[in-house]
């Protein structure tokens, strides 16, 4: 019996609730395998927290933390304290902190999901951007100088190391590899303007290249990706992207995915030394709060990721399948998706249909 060990950050708003059906999904697996097991600890950190605490989460949140296997997070934020603070108080505190520095994100339209692009369907929309997680645009370095004088300054500096830089573009062309799709890695940059921490992503991007005879590459400017996946996003297998352009263009796929309700991610640590972070790309939603009818499907697909992570097992993909059976039956849809069911519905519709996959 293969036991891990999860801790489990629900968050605020919806996190709390979609986290139940990750929850759910993971045990159903479970108990269909006979041979592995999850114990959990939740952990009640996030917006409300800080509101009673004055902290996102505790003094030593991260030492107690990294006694898990895995970290499963819902989703952080609330319209009372100010974004910059929700995520530099857990979300990059865990990120850095456990130097998880590979943002992983899979966009994929499954059958029955609804996709903005007419033309577009399932086939054409497959593909898996690996974002730069722990420094870039998003390094935290910078100042303010002269504040509230007419000559206010605002700095902010990118960082980009040699060593992680090199990490992330060797997981990219690993993952190609594995894929076996095109064989294809595609470099988003911006060289032409940014003219140090661009032009070194790129030189770093032909190093590593050259150690993967076997993948092809390309080299596209993230403005003229933006409407590369409005056109043809067909022409996709693998793409890396700084923490900042990874953010954007990672947003923009999960509208081709066909929305926030589909979007999964991984924040991982690959050499295993902290514990890996999965969670929902959608935040809190407020508007749709404690009414019960969040789209849980992004939190399923995120346990799904956590679960490939810690095992190399392929009847995973059977969860992936048995979303996409509740999907094409169409009865069983959260109003998102112009259905009327309830975020539990949903999450016991698609463990009904893994048991029957399994
Ligand atoms: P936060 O500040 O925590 O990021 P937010 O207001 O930005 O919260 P998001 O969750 O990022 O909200 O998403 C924006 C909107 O998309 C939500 O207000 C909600 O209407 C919709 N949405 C997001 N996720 C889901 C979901 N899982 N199911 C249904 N609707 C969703
Ligand atoms: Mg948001």
């Amino acid at each position: 019996m293969k036991k891990f060990k999860i801790a489990v950050i629900p968050g605020d708003g919806i996190g709390n609730e979609v986290m139940a059906e990750g929850i759910k999904i993971l045990d159903t697996f479970a108990a269909i395998k006979g041979d592995i097991s999850f114990e959990y600890q939740y952990f009640p950190w996030g917006c409300e927290y800080y509101l009673k605490t004055g902290n996102m989460m505790d003094a030593n949140g991260l030492k107690v933390l990294k006694e898990f296997d895995a970290i499963l997070l819902g989703a952080v934020g609330d319209p009372s304290v100010p974004d910059h603070v929700s995520l530099h108080g857990l979300l990059l505190k865990i990120r850095q902190g456990f130097n998880q520095y590979i943002n992983l994100r899979p966009i994929k339209l499954l059958p029955g999901a609804p996709c903005p692009l007419k033309d577009k369907g399932p086939k054409d929309i497959d593909f898996v951007v690996i974002r730069e997680n722990v420094e870039g645009e998003y390094a935290g370095v910078g100042g303010i100088r002269f504040p509230d004088m007419p000559e206010e300054i605002a700095i902010q500096t990118g960082v980009f190391t040699r060593k992680n830089t090199e990490k992330v573009m060797d997981y990219a062309f690993k993952l190609a590899q594995k894929r076996n799709k095109f064989n294809k890695v595609t470099n988003v940059t911006k060289s032409n303007a940014l003219n140090y921490s661009m032009v070194f992503w790129d030189k770093i991007f032909k190093e590593i290249a050259e150690g993967y005879q076997d993948i092809k590459t390309e080299t596209n400017h993230v403005d003229a990706v933006s409407m590369y996946f409005l056109q043809r996003p067909e022409t996709y297998d693998v793409l890396v992207a700084s923490n900042l352009f990874g953010d954007i263009i990672t947003d923009l796929g999960a509208a081709l995915q066909g929305g926030l309700g589909f979007a999964a991610s991984g924040n991982l640590n690959l050499e295993k030394e902290y514990p890996s972070m999965f969670e929902p790309v959608h935040g809190s939603a407020p508007d749709i709060k404690d009414k019960g009818i969040a789209n849980p499907i992004a939190m399923i697909w995120t346990a799904k990721m956590m679960l490939d992570f810690l095992l190399e097992d392929p009847d995973t993909e059977a969860i992936i399948e048995a979303i996409t059976g509740v999907l094409l039956e169409g009865k069983t849809l959260t109003p998102d998706l112009k259905g009327n069911a309830k975020t539990h519905e949903v999450g016991d519709a698609v463990c009904q249909k893994l048991k029957m996959l399994l």
